[in-house]
């Protein structure tokens, strides 16, 4: 120590080696502070506070301690705590007392600096034990200063300090100083825990994406009508502002607000507004900390109307998981998941919100969200994941939009969702939090949560269930378009691209652009991307058209179009429209119809009871999460014996499927060699030493699972004019070839529109499809007549109809496809059959049937016609694509016992079936039901009823179906009517 000692030569000298020190500390904290800005300064007061008092208490009370056992010991200034100041002691033993708590002091504040910078959530646990109690929560004050109290706290060691102020220094009588110095590192601490503030979340920051309605905007549908669009009025509901509250019956206490009134429609996230409270503190929730032995698991089940906020409430609760454990949040989506990430990007600040794409397939550095779609995940990110420990990054799993997952997709994803538990329970962070959205429908009978529980392998106790309120927050109004012609010629005239006129959709949505309003669109499906990009580079004359199409929270009207999803959910999906701009009222929503008669019937239906309390009358849903077949188990265990391997028990506990069935697939690949097995021994819980054999398979299946193919026999479709990498554009079931390979068949990929060239000449089961582009807008379905053989039927529930389930040969024989294109003349569309050359593609394979019989003479006619009714009907309520199932008519030879034997069969399309049938044939109301509304439906067209017309049974695809007779909407009354013994009702 070479101090002139001119400096030290008092008490007070040393003071000033001390100050000098402190200001060290606070410069070396404040550069850190300057080049680090993220972090909150607060924890790291905090745990610097713990850490000299850690240091110092012990050494103080050792101390006193040491005086109670002999009390002149403290005279003596040889103890733990050095006290002495004054003249009878040297510089050195003065300097030792004064500086002593700095030492923990400065190790303390710079080793949390340092290393608390990484870890945000390591900083916030260390001074948790003071700043935890308050305004830990950025959200709610950070613009002021919210820690400003804690100052008060530091007026008690000044006070002490003051008052024992001329007991320090040469004059006085001893004291112990490093007390003294302790009391001032304590008070700079508590200073600057108040003066820190916790850092802003992005979810505060300033709203960038208001909407602004233009002011003074004309009436929207005197506008439509002037240019043209003809519009009737369905519907309309009233706002309920005010009354925000969620449902008592079905919420539960934790989605419950206290009864103080709440500002519904408080900006909360980045320009959103009108977003239910409950919906945010629910979704917010999972961002607390994750509580041990906690009775409400970190779980959420949002059940609500499309955007009612989602997307903007799992912004911030991913940003603030990320920001605390440096976690991602892990969005599984259907399909689309480029959509998706644009969709949540739009609420994120800056980058963070990343597709996974075949590219790319980990997860992402640098950022906070990734969506991946549900094939991608189980056919390569899933073995990615767990082979380099990127499993431990995901903090949130979010199932998005359930709804989608229905039928076929369901029994996929059902597997998926196993796979990546199994991954997440070895290897998974153990504190992961799930959420699931699925939309809300307002009938009862949709087995929405059976539903859930059976597809996601996580328990939602009522606790984690959000179930947001139905009315509508703001004025709607709803229309039909009934007409576009007049618009659509002068649109014609201006020279606008004939594939994008020819859809009401598309017409209707640019008149209401050039009304001027915001305007959000649902795009009709069938568009290829350069379609996309011409309608939104359309300009009528106030700019391009893409440039004035919001998303629907912000838009002020809104055209949608109906179809098998969205018919029976009308309100639903639009009801939560123009949330954001709450000025611009009534929120319209104009349908245009679709491509199914009866959706579009039902859509109306449900669109004309807007506003109305009227509940007896909810078109009926169900939800179908089918079981597994064996092609999807045999799928899905060699995809997860690459991930890791496995025992038949782990299997079997983590897949429920059934165990002979697993025991017959891994017999079934040993024997290919798909698999390798070797012995384990373990001892299980009882303590009993257990030799069981592991599976694994150490090639990741090279044919990919499509969500809509159930097998490992798949037909390539490629591109030809693809010549570099991977052409391949899809991939289909062998045994469904006929069903979805059909020869002249049109489809969208990647953004193009292909037509499947003819392969017949290349024999009977080709592995692979050619398909050429095609720039005309089609639509196609194959020209079919189908057939059910060797029915081994056993009675099922119901008795009226009667019903059977069982087994049968499915034939169909498929002679050509229909098409549909626009008309040259700019009329509308126009429909043709194109036959087939030489033999029919026929399908055949073995699958479940469920028949409905009817007792008494039933005409062939009546029964053909009911089976066109059924085609449109089902899709529609049993969330099922048109593809997956067939309804035959059976025109005799049902074991009924009596005269008869006619029926209807559904055929599941699948080949083996995958237990669409028996999800439907259990619901006997269901089957009822479906009867029942075919008959209201076909009661209410106006054509002639010994005939049929394009609104009720002679629709596109019925034209589809080769038959006998002509379609009779007389004939399927009649026979409903005596079927379901509900006449009267019928025509109500
Ligand atoms: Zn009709």
């Amino acid at each position: 120590m070479i101090f002139p000692v001119s400096l030290f030569g008092s008490g007070f000298s040393g003071l000033g080696f001390a100050v000098m020190l402190v200001a060290l500390g606070l410069a070396i904290f404040f550069h850190l502070l300057a080049r680090h800005r993220k972090i909150d300064p607060g924890p790291v007061w905090a745990s610097t506070l713990f850490i000299t008092l850690s240091v110092m208490l012990p050494l103080l009370f050792g101390s006193y301690a040491l005086q109670w056992a002999w009390q002149p010991w403290w005279h003596t200034g040889r103890h733990l705590l050095p006290e002495l100041v004054g003249p009878g002691y040297n510089i050195i033993e003065t300097l030792l007392a004064l500086t002593l708590p700095m030492l923990p002091w400065l190790a303390g504040l710079l080793w949390r600096t340092l290393r608390g910078w990484p870890s945000q959530e390591a900083a916030r646990e260390a001074g948790r034990w003071i700043v935890g109690a308050i305004a830990q929560d950025g959200a709610r004050d950070s613009a002021g200063m919210p820690r400003l109290w804690v100052a008060w706290f530091s007026l008690l060691p000044i006070l002490v300090m003051l008052g024992m102020a001329d007991q320090l220094g040469a004059n006085a009588s001893p004291y112990p100083v490093a007390i003294w110095s302790t009391l001032g590192l304590v008070s700079i601490a508590l200073i600057g825990i108040a003066l820190s503030k916790p850092i802003p979340t992005k979810e505060t920051a300033p709203p960038v994406s208001k909407p602004k309605p233009p002011a003074n905007l004309p009436s929207w549908p005197e506008e439509m009508a002037h240019r043209g669009v003809a519009l009737t009025l369905l519907g309309s509901c009233a706002s309920k502002q005010g009354d925000p509250g969620p449902e008592p019956s079905e919420s539960r206490k934790e989605g419950i607000p206290s009864k103080k009134p709440i500002d519904a429609d408080s900006p909360d996230v980045l320009g959103a507004s009108g977003i239910s409270p409950v919906l945010s503190k629910a979704m917010r929730d999972l961002a607390a900390p994750y509580r041990q032995g906690a009775t409400i698991p970190m779980r959420r089940l949002v059940i609500a109307s499309d955007d009612s906020g989602q997307a903007e409430n799992l912004v911030p609760v991913a940003v603030e998981l990320h920001r605390r454990f440096g976690t991602i949040t892990l969005v599984i989506v259907a399909t689309d998941a480029d959509g998706y990430a644009a969709k949540l990007a739009r609420w994120m600040d800056g980058e963070g919100v990343k597709a996974i794409t075949k590219q790319e397939l980990s997860l992402p550095e640098n950022v906070i969200i990734c969506v991946v779609d549900a094939v991608l995940l189980s056919d390569r990110l899933l073995a990615e994941l767990d082979r380099n420990g990127q499993i431990k990054r995901i903090g949130l799993l979010c199932w998005w939009d359930l709804h989608r997952f229905s039928g076929v997709v369901a029994a996929n994803l059902w597997a998926i969702a196993r796979r990546l538990k199994r991954l997440l329970d070895s290897s998974g962070r153990p504190d992961i939090r799930v959420l699931a959205t699925i939309r809300d429908h307002a009938n009862a009978g949709s087995q929405r949560s059976d539903f859930v529980s059976r597809l996601l392998p996580y328990e939602f106790p009522n606790e984690t269930i959000v179930h947001l309120q139905r009315d509508c927050r703001q004025s709607l109004a709803l229309y039909r378009v009934d007409s576009t012609t007049r618009w659509r010629n002068e649109l014609h005239d201006r020279h606008i691209d004939r594939n994008l006129i020819s859809s009401d959709v598309l017409t209707t949505t640019l008149a209401s652009v050039d009304t001027g309003w915001p305007t959000h669109v649902d795009l009709p499906p069938g568009l290829q991307m350069r379609e996309i990009a011409n309608f939104g580079g359309v300009n009528l004359g106030k700019g391009a058209a893409g440039r004035q199409l919001v998303p629907s929270a912000n838009a002020g009207a809104r055209i949608l179009m109906i179809d098998n999803d969205n018919a029976s959910s009308v309100l639903e999906v639009s009801r939560q429209g123009g949330r954001n701009v709450p000025a611009v009222l009534p929120h319209h929503v104009a349908l245009a119809g679709g491509p199914n008669p009866y959706a579009n019937w039902l859509g109306e239906y449900a669109a004309r009871k807007a506003g109305t309390d009227d509940d007896a009358l909810v078109p009926p849903y169900r939800l179908i999460c089918p079981g597994a077949q064996s092609g999807i188990i045999r799928r899905h265990l060699l995809r997860a014996l690459h991930e890791r391997e496995d025992t038949l028990s782990g299997l079997l506990r983590h897949f429920l499927w059934d165990e002979s069935a697993v025991r017959e697939t891994l017999e079934a690949l040993l024997d290919k060699g798909m698999l390798h097995r070797e012995q384990v021994r373990h001892v299980n819980e009882d303590g009993r030493l257990i030799v069981e054999n592991s599976y694994q398979n150490r090639a990741l299946p090279d044919t990919p699972g499509p969500l809509d193919t159930v097998g490992d026999s798949l037909v390539r479709l490629f591109d030809p004019e693809i010549t570099e990498g991977d052409n391949v554009l899809g991939w289909l079931d062998s045994e469904r070839l006929g069903i979805l390979g059909y020869p002249g068949r049109i489809f969208l990929q990647g953004g193009v529109r292909y037509r499947i060239a003819d392969w017949r000449s290349s024999g009977a089961s080709p592995s692979a499809l050619r398909c050429d582009r095609e720039d005309r807008l089609v639509f196609t379905c194959r020209v079919r007549r189908p057939q059910l053989r060797n029915p081994d039927l056993r009675p099922g529930k119901g008795h009226d109809p009667i019903l059977w389930e069982g087994k049968a040969e499915y034939v169909e024989f498929v002679t050509g496809y229909r098409y549909r294109v626009p008309s040259d003349d700019n009329e509308g569309w126009i429909a043709k059959n194109i036959l087939y050359q030489g033999d029919p593609i026929s399908a055949r394979f073995n699958t479940d049937v469920l028949v409905m019989g009817f007792q008494g003479e039933i005409s062939g006619q009546g029964l053909n016609s009911l089976t066109q009714a059924l085609r449109h009907v089902l899709p529609v309520h049993a969330g099922i694509d048109e593809d997956a199932v067939e309804i035959v008519p059976i025109h005799d030879g049902l074991p009924m016992g009596n005269k008869g034997g006619t029926g209807v069969a559904i055929a599941d399309l699948y080949p083996g079936g995958i237990g669409i049938i028996r999800e439907i044939g259990k619901d006997t109301l269901f089957i009822k039901e479906l009867f029942d509304w075919t008959a209201r439906w076909l009661a209410a067209c106006s054509c002639p009823e010994d005939g049929a017309c394009p609104r009720c049974i002679d629709s596109f695809t019925a034209g589809a179906i080769t038959t006998t007779s002509p379609n009779s909407r007389g004939e399927v009354l009649n026979l409903l009517a005596r079927t379901i013994h509900r006449a009267g009702d019928l025509n109500g």
